[in-house]
């Protein structure tokens, strides 16, 4: 049995781990290409017009594998956090695939609740149960996997570079290059380093949501939310890009979120579909990145006269 993973959405977090449970139980597997025009002109040609991009790249990638393995890993995550939820998209994304692409193997189906280490270890057991492994097997292959997330690197920080700006958004728009036009890499170019919001602890993101007149219960929303907030008051970063979907609601609530609270501070919305140019995208980064430049002049102007 060859097993499918899509390199979209929750991949970009979850998916090495996911390798690592694979390769414990001597599954073989394959994880589709990066992101490529290809990717998204298939995901674009089957799934429903008014989903946002991620989705449709998603789809892109399950199209992609669909006549390459037997069984495809479309995990249906529900939580992530005890009292929260993530977009209900990721609840019917199951239901999305199989109205959209004709054809497809078996997928998993099961709801994952990421809360607590029982749910977790539900979730793979079911998925282990599907490729035929003993409960033994299992539970040691998730060991594996655990003890590989909890002593991974999440997250990224530059240093050592003349400005750095916290690059937010969903995870999926913040690490895949082909979404987000290798923005990363050009405003390091422009002397620009980065940091990501997993660089933000949770308790801190906790102490600056309750500054909120009421608690967001999505927990894309909290994070990057609490993650820019906190870096902005600590004095961390220069200014704030935010990576987000055309059409997607959670982005359009915290970016207000945001904005209220920082004022004049240098912010940047960057909206992507399947239609962004990447030249429009390279004017705004060098326009925010003389923008940067100018306040840091004037700073130390000010700083030197006072
Ligand atoms: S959170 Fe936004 S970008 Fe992510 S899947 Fe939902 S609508 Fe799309």
């Amino acid at each position: 049995m060859v097993v499918g993973i899509p390199k979209g959405l929750m991949y970009w977090k979850y998916g090495s781990t996911l390798e690592v449970f694979l390769k414990e139980l001597g599954i073989q597997y394959i994880v589709s290409p990066d992101t490529s025009r290809d990717i998204l002109d298939r995901g674009v040609n089957c799934c429903v017009d008014d989903a946002c991009l991620p989705i449709k790249i998603f789809h892109g990638h399950v199209h992609w594998l669909k006549d390459r393995c037997d069984l495809i890993i479309t995990p249906r995550i529900m939580k992530v956090e005890h009292r929260e939820y993530i977009c209900p998209k990721f609840c019917g994304l199951i239901e999305m695939l199989k109205n959209s692409i004709e054809g497809l193997p078996r997928l998993t189906e099961a709801p994952l609740n990421l809360v607590t280490r029982t749910d977790r270890l539900q979730w793979f057991m079911y998925l282990g149960k599907m490729l035929n492994c003993s409960k033994k097997e299992i539970v040691d292959a998730y060991r594996k996997a655990e003890e590989f997330y909890n002593s991974s690197e999440h997250g990224h920080e530059d240093r050592s570079f003349r400005h750095k700006v916290a690059l937010m958004g969903h995870t999926y728009n913040v690490y895949d290059n082909y979404v987000n036009m290798n923005i990363k890499k050009k405003l390091n170019k422009l002397g620009i380093g980065v940091i990501t919001e997993e660089r933000v602890n949770k308790e801190t993101i906790e102490r600056k949501i309750k500054n909120l007149y009421k608690k967001p219960f999505w927990s894309f929303a909290k994070n990057s939310y609490g993650a820019s907030v906190s870096l902005y008051e600590e004095g961390l970063v220069d200014g704030i890009i935010y990576i987000s979907s055309f059409a997607c609601g959670i982005d359009s609530i915290v970016i207000e979120l945001i904005k209220e609270h920082i004022g004049d501070f240098p912010f940047m919305v960057l909206k992507i579909d399947e239609h962004t140019g990447e030249a429009g995208i390279d004017t705004r980064i060098e326009a925010f990145s003389d923008m940067l430049e100018r306040r840091k002049l004037s700073e130390n102007k000010c700083s030197k006269l006072g």
